[in-house]
């Protein structure tokens, strides 16, 4: 239809060029050639405000990021299999920001590769295989993490030795009561892998639960099913890739937000603002074993340009106060959208934490009917009005709203109006 000339001759070239798996967002795909802070820019210089990108979390092309990833690639950069300082610079400030029994740090480059290591160090310590995960998580790319990524669609088949469990809905399931239906379903879940034979590894959980959409209240209901899964021998994987870094405003890690310390940790997308850096964050006596019996090289995880890209990053999470800002832009964004839910019935929930927010689109208050269409209607009108969001959920229904940690209160009613508009206009 009415794409540009532009945009169609760059969609058939990717098409030509890159395949069929690829995909792309908005029903207008964005030409974007440049980004700053909150803003993403167009060829013909249009500006959008990125309110969904949560791996520019400090800002697009933030300088000091650039500039500490240039100075250090000028100077060194190989690989762990020799002595560095800038690996141990990083550990040091970052192992600070979690509780004192995660004390063991290692690198990979991507979130995938984090949650795979987690899994390999989960089954030599716990002798068992199986996983019990939430319903339409995501956790990567690689064959092992497929198989227990349910939002990759029924193509995709999982793994026998994972059980798959429903989201903790505190629309639909009394808060009261979250914590203890999720700790029901996971205990459950342990039962029939034991019918089967395979015992638990592991519950790996995103603590946020962005794909299966968006669950952080009551803070706290994750407790009860991390003390079944325990009591049954498995680990708990607190997956950080989504809600780690500051970004659920009251928290740096939304394990936290639970009262709780996991076994493992994983952390990726936001650790470098886009350089690919990731990771995974120990108890001492969980990796043991592993430690002993296997090698672990990763050939770019941990070198010296990406730990002095993370240090950067960290450093100004932590200098300007950016979970701080998180928590104070979120709550005005979550005022905002619940000040929209009373004048348009689309708008079923709105929940979240800070700068991580899901707004639930009903065609019934009462029935609380999933509204797929009407919110990618919206997620497009919205990019029309060039304000970035994006959808989630097994349907889609959920609007994701997620943008850098850096976004302003000014953003924030930029945002807000126009979220308004396009409802209005609906
Ligand atoms: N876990 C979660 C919760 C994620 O959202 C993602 C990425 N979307 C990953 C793991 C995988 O991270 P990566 O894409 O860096 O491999």
């Amino acid at each position: 239809g009415s794409l540009p000339e532009r945009e169609r001759a760059l969609i058939a070239r990717r098409e030509r060029l890159l395949g069929p798996a690829y995909r792309l967002f908005y029903a207008d795909p964005i030409h974007v050639v440049r980004g700053e802070g909150s803003y993403l820019y167009d060829a013909d210089g249009n500006r959008y405000l990125d309110a969904y990108n949560n791996v520019a979390s400090v800002g697009h092309s933030r300088p000091e990021v650039v500039e500490a990833m240039a100075k250090q690639a000028a100077v060194l950069n190989t690989h762990t299999r020799y002595l560095t300082d800038g690996i141990l610079d990083f550990a040091e400030a970052f192992l600070a920001e979690f509780p004192a029994e995660l004390s063991h740090l290692m690198l990979t480059c991507t979130g995938s590769e984090a949650n795979d290591l987690a899994l390999r160090v989960a089954r030599v310590h716990t002798g068992g295989t199986g996983v019990v995960i939430a319903h339409n998580a995501y956790h990567g790319v690689t064959s092992a993490l497929a198989e227990m990524s349910p939002s990759l669609g029924a193509a995709v088949k999982l793994g026998d030795h994972v059980r798959v469990v429903p989201a903790p809905d505190s629309h639909r399931i009394r808060e009261a009561e979250v914590g203890a239906a999720f700790a029901r379903s996971v205990e459950a879940a342990i039962a029939d892998l034991r019918e089967k034979g395979i015992a638990p590894a592991a519950l790996l959980v995103d603590t946020i639960f962005s794909s299966s959409g968006v669950f952080t209240d009551p803070a706290g209901f994750l407790a009860p099913a991390v003390e079944a899964m325990r009591k049954a021998g498995g680990l708990f994987i607190a997956d950080e890739v989504q809600p780690g870094f500051g970004r659920l405003g009251t928290h740096m890690w939304g394990f936290a937000r639970h009262g709780l310390v996991p076994d493992i940790v994983t952390v990726g997308k936001p650790m470098g603002n886009g350089h690919p850096v990731a990771g995974a964050i120990f108890r001492p006596e969980v990796i043991e074993a592993f430690g002993k019996s296997q090698r672990y090289f990763n050939t770019f995880g941990g070198n010296p340009v990406s730990c002095a890209v993370a240090l950067a990053v960290l450093r100004v999470i932590k200098t300007e106060r950016l979970q701080e800002n998180a928590l104070a832009v979120g709550t005005q964004m979550i005022e905002g959208l619940r000040a929209l839910a009373a004048k348009h019935d689309l708008i079923g929930d709105v929940r979240g934490s800070g700068l991580f927010i899901g707004v639930e689109m009903v065609r019934d208050r009462k029935l609380k009917t999933p509204a797929p269409e009407e919110t990618a209607r919206v997620v497009n009108d919205m990019r029309r009005r060039r304000v970035l969001i994006s959808a989630t959920g097994q349907e889609g229904h959920i609007l994701k709203i997620r943008p850098p940690l850096v976004f302003s209160s000014d953003d924030a009613t930029l945002f807000l109006a126009t979220l308004d508009e396009v409802l209005a206009a609906l």
